[in-house]
This record gives structure tokens, C-alpha cells and sequence, in this order.
């Protein structure tokens, strides 16, 4: 490999694929796969390599970015806005333990490192994440975000119990004067235990004064979309920012039925809304809202909010989508555990996984359907790693409706334990010669304090995708001379590492395993800075 050399950005690469030139990156890659054909009669497998040659464009300079979270005064929103202030102000505090300072810990983009390459003795070297290619520092994020009660960021997080007592009160100075701006709320969609903190609402119809109850609209949904684009534009020209990216950590809504007419395509959906069918929901009008105003949205909740029209629409509009559901603490392990297993050729027989929390999601998640979002984004996540291996699970040993692994997940409201969520997870295996093993985890840990660097983490990478194009050359290497690049695919699968049931472009599987997510990232880096992918091959140790 050439030397690598430094620049103005100080980004090392290496110049034989890559240049920069007016703070833009370009890079080429010759991406490699092998076509794999298995004849259905006599089980031969054949192989066939294949290359593609890209150009990639990377703009150096990093924008003013803001973020709108939906269900900002929640315990992540809050814990979200919390970190960044703590961290920004560089504020320390005392816990029982002695002074502590702020940091990121948790978030890879911020707390992670890569490896770039080896030493003349063969070490290897890394260097952290966010330090090979320009990334939006989260101390300059400009936040604000929607919610349905009308809590200041202050209360918040004496509401939330995440955070020290002394951390909250030199905090609270800072936080007072952000109010979440007025959301939108339907009731069917979120647990009725959460309509006495619906106080901060666009829908909200004049109080009824003899009987004191809330009504809301749910017949106007076009304006509750318009009235959304507003802010958002508002937002943006108040603060000049050049990129807005909205995120819901909002309370996990019921899933919505897929119906034909409604919600299968972008014109129906569109319509549905402006009928204000009864299948719309909150989550719905923020993410037409979205990415009608091409601001890229997240959903860092279960529910199915990503419905075929809405999928369309993002595309049509060439507007980032990701999703579904943070992967946080058990979901993740689960996906590294379930992995080391099948790998090693044990066979997990049964997975039981037991929650019980005391936070307001908690109390969301006691009502059976908005639990039925969550038991169905946590349960989709060993479905690569399971079907990865059929000497463990063969195809046609699965009997019809019958599930190769007996995989339950139960979750219980405990106020008692606040935000400290507690998982238990079994994992019950087959060894060799009828052996068993049985590996049981438990894992208590600030529930929001996980799941922050993740929203931290997907903003940031967001945004970089944001600034990522790429345009194929022919096999000849010629290119076609327009300027024309591409942006990433709207669904924007490269997050997964950050999400239980991530969303995939149509006709493709998820990928769940954490492994295989994280080296997509680095990869896709090293490549962006013309180094190869990471293998772990090391011949300067193993061979002559
Ligand atoms: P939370 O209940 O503390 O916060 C949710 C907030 O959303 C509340 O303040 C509520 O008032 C607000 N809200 C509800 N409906 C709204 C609407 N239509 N518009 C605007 N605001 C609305 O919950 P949390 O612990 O912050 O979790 C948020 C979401 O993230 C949940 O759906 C949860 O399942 C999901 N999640 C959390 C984790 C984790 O580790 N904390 C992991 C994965 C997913």
C-alpha cells in the first residue's frame, strides 16, 4: 500500500484511491461478492465472483445539524438532552462514588475505536471511530423535540429518575427554559394509562367545563401534517441550520393493520391521511411530515410505523428512513449470545427472556397491544443467526407454523424499580452426545442511560449518511462523465447495528447479528479512506 498521506481535514488515506479536493472526499472501491447457486436436485454448490467498481463522494465539511425528537420529554429524550448539555458545559458532579465528569459512554461513534491497520512489529493499531472521517460533534447537536405533556426539560428529569440528585440540579439551570413543542395525540394508539399526561397537545379540542374531560381531534390529520412540517421548517430557518433530523422515542404505539387501499402505497396513504382514517397514527403523521420536508426520520420504537406506503413515499422522495425499535441491552446481547452459539455448533433449544421495569415505558408497555409492538421487534432478532445454520435448524425439519427455537418474552411493570430495568434471559442449549448447557444472564442497568448514546449515535450517522453519494463505474472502469452521483437508499439498513427489527429495502432480509452490523460501518469507513475491508487473516504472525 502507498503511504498514507495527511491533509488539511488531517484525514489519513491513501492516495491511491482517494483524493480530496474542495472539502470533498472521493474515493474508489472495487466492491467484491461471490454469487452462491445450489442445484435443487443433486445439492452441488456452485460459486461465481463478482466485482463492482463505485466512486464515492464524501463532503468534509459537516453542516449545522439540529435534532427533533418526538417524546422529548421523556426519560431518553430528557437523558438525551441531559448528556449533551453535561458534556457541552463540561459539568461535574458528585455521586456517592466521588466527582465524576461527563462523557459519552455507551455510544460507539463517540466512546469506540477501529482498527486501522498494524505497527512494523505487527500490533495492531486503533484509533478511535470518530476520528477517521469528519462526524458531527454531539456537543454542537441543536435539539428541541414534540411532546404531548407540557413538562419543562427541567422537570423532566426529576420526573425520569435516570440521573445523581447532583447531577439534576446543576443541570436544571440549563434545562428550564426547553419546553417540548405541542405533539399531536390520538388516543388509541398509546396505552390509556398515558391520557392524564396529554396536556400539551396541537388536537386538543376547548375543554368540555361540566365534565372537565380532554377531547381530542382526530378528524383534521392533513393539518395535524401541515402544522408538523411547520415546526420543522420554523426550526430550521430559527436556528440556520443546514440538516434537521427527526426521531421518535416517543411512548411505543399499537401496531397497524397492513390494508390494502390505505396504507400499500405512497397515493393511498397520502389519501388516508387527508380521509383521517382510523389507521393513521401519531407516528404516521410525523414521518409523512418528515419526509415530505426531506428531513430524515428515525423510529427508535417498536411500532410498524414503516408501513409499504410510507417505505414508497420515503423513496419517492429520496428521504432517509430508519428503523425499527433501539437495540439497547438485552436485545443486543441476545444478538452476540445467539450468535456465539449457532457459530460454535451449539444449538439453543430455547430462549426465555424476562423484563420487568418501573419507567413510564413500563407503564406504556402494560397494556397488551402496545406490548404486542415490543414482543414482536424483540423476538425477530436471533431470525438471521437461526437461519444462518441448517445443520443446527434444517429447512424442512421446521414443521409448518413450528419455530425452530422457543423463544418467549414477558414484560412486567414494577414502579418500584424506576428506570433500573431489570432482564433476566435464559438460554437452554444441545451439546454434543445429548448434553445440555444453560446460560442465564442478569442484567439490571438505568434503562435510558443505554438507549441515549444509541439516539446520539444514530443522529450522528445520519447525518453522515446525509452526505454520502456514490456513482457505479462500468467494468471497463469507464465512467459516465455527468456529475450526477447517487445518495444512499433511502432505507438506511447500514443502522441496524443500532436497532432490534431493522428495516430493510424491499426483497432484502434484516441483518441482525452485532457483529456483522458493526463490520458494515468500519468497513464502509476504511473503504472511504482506501484501505480494504478487515480481515483478521494476520500472515505477518502466521506465516513464514
Ligand atoms: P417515556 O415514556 O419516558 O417517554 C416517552 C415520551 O413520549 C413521554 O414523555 C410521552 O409523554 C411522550 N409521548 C407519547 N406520545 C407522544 C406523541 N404522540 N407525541 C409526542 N410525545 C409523545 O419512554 P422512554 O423510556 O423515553 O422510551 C421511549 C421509547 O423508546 C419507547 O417507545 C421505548 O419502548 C423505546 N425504547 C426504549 C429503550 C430503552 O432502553 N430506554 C430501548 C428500546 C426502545
Amino acid at each position: 500500500m502507498t503511504a498514507a498521506q495527511s491533509n488539511e481535514c488531517n484525514i489519513p488515506f491513501n492516495p491511491e484511491f482517494c483524493s480530496i479536493s474542495n472539502d470533498v472526499l472521493t474515493s474508489n472501491y472495487t466492491y467484491k461478492n461471490t454469487i452462491v447457486t445450489k442445484d435443487t436436485e443433486t445439492s452441488k454448490i456452485s460459486i461465481k465472483p463478482i466485482e463492482q467498481n463505485y466512486k464515492f463522494k464524501l463532503n468534509l465539511n459537516v453542516p449545522k445539524t439540529g435534532i427533533m425528537l418526538v417524546g422529548f420529554g421523556g426519560n431518553n429524550g430528557s437523558t438525551f438532552l441531559s448528556s449533551i448539555l453535561a458534556n457541552k458545559h463540561n459539568i461535574s458532579f458528585n455521586n456517592k462514588e466521588g466527582l465524576q465528569q461527563p462523557n459519552y459512554l455507551g455510544s460507539m461513534t463517540q466512546s469506540s475505536t477501529i482498527k486501522l491497520g498494524i505497527d512494523n512489529k505487527g500490533n495492531d493499531i486503533f484509533v478511535p471511530f470518530n476520528s477517521i472521517l469528519p462526524l458531527v460533534n454531539p456537543n454542537d447537536l441543536i435539539v428541541t423535540g414534540w411532546d404531548i405533556n407540557s413538562a419543562n426539560l427541567a422537570e423532566c428529569i426529576e420526573r425520569s429518575q435516570v440521573l445523581e440528585y447532583d447531577l439534576q440540579s446543576k443541570l436544571k439551570p440549563y434545562m428550564k427554559d426547553f419546553i417540548p413543542l405541542k405533539s399531536i395525540y390520538y388516543p388509541d394508539f398509546i396505552a390509556m394509562n398515558q391520557y392524564d399526561r396529554a396536556n400539551n397537545c396541537l388536537n386538543e379540542i376547548p375543554s368540555d367545563h361540566q365534565t372537565g374531560k380532554k377531547e381530542f381531534n382526530i378528524k383534521n390529520k392533513w393539518n395535524d401534517v401541515e402544522m408538523i412540517r411547520a415546526d420543522i421548517r420554523k426550526f430550521k430557518n430559527d436556528n440556520k441550520l443546514d440538516n434537521v433530523i427527526v426521531l421518535w422515542t416517543a411512548n411505543t404505539e399499537r401496531c397497524v393493520p397492513i390494508i390494502e387501499g390505505i396504507n400499500d402505497t405512497k397515493e393511498n396513504i397520502l389519501n388516508a391521511i387527508k380521509e383521517n382514517h382510523e389507521e393513521i397514527a401519531p407516528s404516521t403523521i410525523f414521518a409523512t411530515a418528515a419526509i415530505l420536508e426531506h428531513t430524515p426520520y428515525i423510529n427508535g420504537s417498536p411500532q410498524n410505523t414503516f408501513v409499504p406506503g410510507l417505505i414508497e413515499l420515503a423513496e419517492a422522495n429520496d428521504s432517509l428512513i430508519a428503523g425499527d425499535d433501539f437495540k439497547s441491552g438485552q436485545t443486543k446481547l441476545k444478538s452476540v449470545l445467539t450468535q456465539y452459539l449457532v457459530d460454535a455448533g451449539i444449538k439453543p433449544l430455547s430462549i426465555a427472556s424476562y423484563n420487568h421495569l418501573g419507567n413510564n415505558d413500563g407503564l406504556n408497555l402494560s397494556s397488551h397491544k402496545q406490548f404486542r409492538s415490543k414482543e414482536i421487534s424483540k423476538s425477530s432478532v436471533i431470525d438471521d443467526c437461526i437461519e444462518s445454520n441448517d445443520i443446527l435448524y434444517p429447512k424442512d425439519a421446521i414443521v409448518e407454523g413450528g419455530k425452530p427455537v422457543d423463544h418467549c418474552i414477558v414484560i412486567k411493570y414494577m414502579k418500584a424499580v424506576g428506570d433500573s430495568k431489570v432482564a433476566m434471559d435464559e438460554y437452554y442449549s444441545e451439546l454434543m452426545l445429548g448434553g445440555h448447557n444453560r446460560i442465564s444472564v442478569h442484567n439490571v442497568c438505568e434503562d435510558s442511560l443505554l438507549a441515549t448514546p444509541l439516539i446520539i449515535d444514530l443522529v450522528i450517522m445520519t447525518e453522515f449518511f446525509s452526505r454520502l453519494s456514490y456513482k457505479k463505474i462500468d467494468e471497463n472502469g469507464i465512467e459516465d462523465n455527468t456529475e450526477t452521483y447517487d445518495n444512499v437508499y433511502p432505507v438506511l439498513a447500514f443502522l441496524s447495528y443500532w436497532l432490534k427489527a431493522p428495516l430493510t429495502r424491499k426483497g432484502f432480509k434484516p441483518i441482525n447479528s452485532l457483529n456483522r452490523q458493526r463490520q458494515a460501518l468500519e468497513n464502509l469507513f476504511r473503504l472511504l479512506i482506501g484501505l480494504p475491508a478487515n480481515d483478521e487473516l494476520r500472515f505477518e504472525e502466521r506465516l513464514i
